[in-house]
């Protein structure tokens, strides 16, 4: 007994989360509502057509077998033509008009996706994969297209006809369209249980589509490494493994529709059977005319059409709500937080540490224990430490990429927290490791986003400032240049440079350099370091560095291991201190030495 309730209970929340889908759709048909309206006025004209093709039949047949003399022998054909015609502009009407909305629909459904993306915290990117994040803007949202469309369509138009020609048997003879009416439960029956199969293999097939894109967008980014290591076996094999487990949830889905179409077409028959051994029992035909009988039978038949459609639409349908419900789950995901209110034109520069604790979601470790540290404006601080050891965590804790969890850091002596999210970023410029360029000009990447502005000038300069000027000049483009998607067409020192200049445009009080001379030869990155000393002048740094050598003149050097920050002074400080900094210079100096 309990059980069954509960299993009402469930089934309640399905419907009901069901119908709110429905009804978060229909919100984005708002505002195209007066196509909407015109494209159901079509298909009210349309279906409208359908009992008068009937009625037709009936005019036709009565007159033929009344043997009367023909009058106006011209005007049945022409009232054929004017049908047909009336009918055709009903479904021009219907299915423009609603492809107009379902494509707006897609449209606002993808560009809210797009703008909500932007705005997701760091910790959504590092546990999504990103070929399933491109599946959910492109399957997923053309899902809903053929839903909207297909479905909404085929309910229209075939739903209307329905009862057209229902409305027009029961005019006819109600009796019979009662005994008629009779069999559409059972299609109903067939209908439940297939919409309920259709949404669970439409869930599997999305996730599939999403694993297919995966390993694929993981093998071409990954082209380099698959072909050295042998990895073609492999990918190949797991690629395989994807498309297969897509091809039998389709294929599942197929059998499912496919024998669902026949089943209702049989029910259907069976019906019709039913309703001529009936109709042909004079006590009921009585007083049917030859054209009453043609006409309610050729209804009857003209139902089987949009019935099975109506039918099949589940599938289309199902799978509209499941890929809509993945996109309103994305579209309801927090944003990065935001709550602050101080705005900040241009910060001095100030930063501290107050026992500041941070662990990566899911994780079971602290990546940052308690770390106490006071940077004064303008100065520069050097982060040393073992990989893995929790360096660029910390800087990327600046500019709040991660909300932390225990302890502060204030800027200016005010809660990062408390600035805007924009004010905040906009006086910060990072370069790190994993360079970033996008698929455009050597301009368009180094006057990027809010940089967009500025002068050609200002760009030379900044370039030549970088040490990138030199191999830019050499290209036959120049700074119009195209890079490639992710500057696959030039070199990691070039790459490096280019956001390097990215950041001395930039111009901001704060720069975090996150090995961002790591891909650079001594000689460059010697160039590049003359460079960086220049910009650092007057500006909050935080350097992280492998090379040592390169951050010897830094104001504060911390060394960081597990987390911790377990030793934090001058170079030479440190070096007397003669600990783990003394170690990691002495392991450093005879790596040279050798
Ligand atoms: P470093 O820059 O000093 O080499 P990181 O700050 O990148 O070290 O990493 C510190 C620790 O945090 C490492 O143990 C690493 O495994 C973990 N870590 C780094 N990034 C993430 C992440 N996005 N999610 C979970 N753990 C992470
Ligand atoms: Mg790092």
């Amino acid at each position: 007994m309990q059980d069954e309730a509960t299993l009402n209970v469930k089934k309640q929340q399905e419907t009901v989360t069901g119908m709110s889908l429905y009804f978060r759709l229909l919100g984005y048909v708002k505002p195209s509502l007066g196509y909407f309206i015109l494209s159901v006025f079509g298909y009210i004209l349309y279906s409208s057509m359908q009992p008068a093709l009937a009625a037709l039949l009936k005019h036709i047949v009565d007159v033929v077998s009344n043997d009367k003399v023909v009058e106006g022998r011209s005007l049945i054909p022409l009232a054929i033509l004017g049908v047909f015609f009336i009918r055709g502009i009903g479904t021009f009407l219907g299915s423009y008009c609603m492809a107009k909305v379902a494509n707006n629909v897609v449209f606002d459904l993808r560009t809210s996706m797009f703008n909500k993306m932007v705005t997701l915290p760091s910790s959504y990117f590092n546990s999504m994969p990103s070929g399933r994040l491109l599946a959910k803007l492109t399957y997923d949202t053309e899902q809903v297209v053929d839903s909207v469309t297909q479905a909404v369509q085929v309910i229209l138009r075939e739903g209307l006809s329905v009862i057209g020609l229902l409305g027009y048997m029961l005019f006819i003879n109600w009796r019979l369209s009662l005994l008629f009416l009779f069999v559409i439960p059972f299609i109903g029956l067939v209908v439940r249980y297939a919409s309920k199969r259709f949404r669970k293999l439409s869930l599997k097939i999305q996730n599939a589509m999403g694993s297919v894109t995966d390993v694929a967008s993981e093998a071409i980014k990954g082209h380099e490494v698959i072909k050295i290591f042998g990895g073609n076996e492999y990918e190949t094999k797991r690629f395989h493994k994807t498309a297969q487990e897509n091809r039998h949830s389709q294929l599942k889905m197929e059998l499912t529709k496919a024998l669902n179409v026949p089943i209702i077409q049989f029910i259907i028959a069976l019906s019709l059977a039913l309703l001529i051994w009936l109709a042909l029992d004079p006590a009921i035909s009585a007083s049917m005319s030859a054209g009453d009988f043609v006409a309610f039978i050729g209804a009857a038949g003209m139902l089987s059409k949009p019935m099975r459609q109506l039918t099949s639409v589940n599938s289309i349908l199902q799978k509209g709500i499941a890929a809509a419900q993945s996109i309103f789950a994305f579209l309801d995901l927090d944003s990065e937080k935001d709550t602050g209110s101080k705005t900040a034109d241009r910060l001095k520069g100030d930063i501290s540490w107050k026992g500041l604790t941070f662990r990566y979601p899911k994780m079971e470790k602290n990546a940052l224990s308690d770390v106490t540290l006071t940077l004064p404006a303008g100065k520069k601080l050097a982060l040393v430490g073992r990989s893995g050891s929790g360096k660029s965590t910390l800087a990327n804790l600046i500019p709040r990429f991660y909300d932390v969890d225990d302890g502060c850091l204030f800027i200016d002596n005010e809660n990062i927290n408390d600035y805007t999210l924009r004010d905040l970023r906009k006086n910060i410029a990072l370069v790190n490791q994993q360079v970033v360029l996008f698929n455009g000009t050597i301009q368009d990447n180094i006057a990027y986003g809010g940089l967009r502005d500025v002068s050609r000038e200002e760009v030379v300069e900044a370039a030549k400032a970088a040490n990138a000027w030199d191999f830019i000049q050499e290209l036959e483009l120049g700074l119009d240049t195209l890079v490639g998607e992710n500057g696959v067409l030039l070199s990691g020192g070039q790459r490096q440079r280019l956001a390097i200049a990215r950041a001395i445009l930039k111009n901001s009080p704060i720069l975090i350099l996150d090995e961002a001379t790591s891909a650079l030869d001594t000689e460059s990155e010697r160039a590049i370091q003359q460079a960086l000393d220049k910009l650092m002048e007057n500006r909050t740094t935080i350097a992280i560095a492998h090379r040592l050598s390169t951050i010897e003149n830094a104001d504060i050097i911390a060394v960081v291991d597990h987390g911790e920050i377990v030793e934090q002074g001058s170079h030479r400080e440190l070096l007397a201190l003669n600990g783990a900094y003394a170690k990691l210079h002495n392991q450093q100096f005879s790596d040279v030495a050798e």
